[in-house]
């Protein structure tokens, strides 16, 4: 992975949630700290803090567009948003809705379309793009096709020239910004939806846009394609939290098992950068099978970590926050008086005197 993005996204404070303690103290626009009841902090930093005030437009400029550019030259992006469930990851993505035309609502996914076919549009006469526009989504380990739900076990095969596919996918080719939005708002409203306790509606499913942009330059015989891929994960809420008994259960475990295996894909990604050659367990969930193209190689990836500003929201935003740690890898220095999650005890550097009393002075 040639780099990965982490960002944290704190929506407000709902109307039912007005008047509730909070758990975030903001220091700056790359850190935060998150304090629980008992007064313990937890001090995060990421390539980029957006806040309660923070618009659509501006998480779309930081996380966004310079992997939109870099697909239109053929290297492939993807774009996560994770989080518990009501944590604001389809508002980034889809907006307050998907056809919705009020810029500070509008989320990525319109954006996206926006800068693509704005790019085409200024790229003249002697090279062609082509769009093309997949939706699937992952419930209980099977991909289902958002433009066609008689394709409801896709199998993924691995190909020697063209990489990861999806066998049989519906692909359809996009010729304006206003086409694919109609398709996208199809697909979205063919997601399976489940109610949990959390009382909301939330999508017990991972929903996959695979954006494929194909350049084909005038009396050269090349063919660029980069692929873009937007994944609206499923709620990474615990299963206690949610109550849930039976099918939803099952629902629940599948979808931390395939999360769980995310982050592992991720930590491997990770440290192999790092120098160690590792084995990426790309196989373990049908999550990471789809993304294994889009993730590995020269790809970019950007991870949004959606929380709810609440205090009774406090452990699942931690989990949350952890995850996007863990797939940073930064590590920031030990702040005395909070637990840095960024601390990795293994690259510990002995304190010299100085130090130490500096740390005596604070
Ligand atoms: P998730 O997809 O993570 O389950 P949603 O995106 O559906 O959560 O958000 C839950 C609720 O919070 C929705 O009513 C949504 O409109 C609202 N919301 C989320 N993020 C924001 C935001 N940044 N600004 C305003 N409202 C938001
Ligand atoms: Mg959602």
């Amino acid at each position: 992975m040639a780099s990965i993005c982490v960002c944290a996204r704190w929506r407000p404070a709902t109307s039912k949630e007005d008047g509730e303690p909070l758990c975030i103290s903001r220091s700056d626009s790359q850190s935060f700290t998150l304090e629980d009841d008992k007064d313990e902090k937890y001090m995060f930093s990421f390539d980029k803090v957006f806040y309660e005030d923070s618009e659509q437009a501006d998480v779309y400029e930081f996380l966004a567009r310079p992997i939109v550019r870099d697909a239109l030259k053929a290297i492939n992006g993807t774009i996560i948003t994770y989080g518990q469930t009501g944590a604001g990851k389809t508002y980034t993505m889809e907006g307050a809705n998907i056809l919705e035309t009020d810029s500070n609502k509008k989320g990525l996914l319109p954006r996206v379309v926006d800068e693509l076919f704005e790019a085409i549009k200024l790229c003249g006469e002697t090279s062609a793009y082509k769009i093309k526009l997949s939706m699937v989504e992952i419930y209980m380990e099977r991909v289902r096709d958002l433009f066609d739900l008689s394709k409801d076990n896709i199998q993924i095969k691995e190909h020697k020239g063209h990489g990861i596919l999806l066998c049989g996918v519906t692909e359809i080719l996009i010729s304006d910004g206003e086409e694919a939005l109609k398709f996208l708002s199809s697909g979205i409203a063919n997601r399976a939806v489940g109610e949990t306790q959390m009382n909301m509606a939330s999508s017990r499913s991972h929903c996959i846009y695979i954006f494929t942009v194909q350049k084909e330059v005038a009396n050269e015989k090349s063919v660029g394609t980069g692929k873009l891929v937007l994944v609206d994960l499923a709620g990474s809420e615990k299963v206690e939290k949610t109550g849930a008994e039976g099918r939803v259960l099952e629902e629940a475990k599948t979808i931390n098992k395939s999360l769980s295996a995310l982050g592992n894909v991720i930590n491997a990604l990770t440290s192999s950068q790092q120098g160690k050659a590792n084995h990426i367990p790309f196989r373990d969930s049908k999550l990471t099978r789809i993304l294994q193209d889009a993730l590995g190689g020269s790809s970019q990836t950007a991870l949004l970590c959606c929380c709810s500003p609440c205090r009774g929201n406090f452990s699942e935003s931690l989990s949350t926050l952890r995850f996007g740690a863990r797939a940073k890898h930064i590590k920031a220095s030990s702040r005395v008086g909070c637990k840095d999650e960024m601390y990795d005890k293994k690259q510990e550097i002995p304190l010299s005197e100085n130090d130490v009393k500096l740390k005596l002075a604070d």
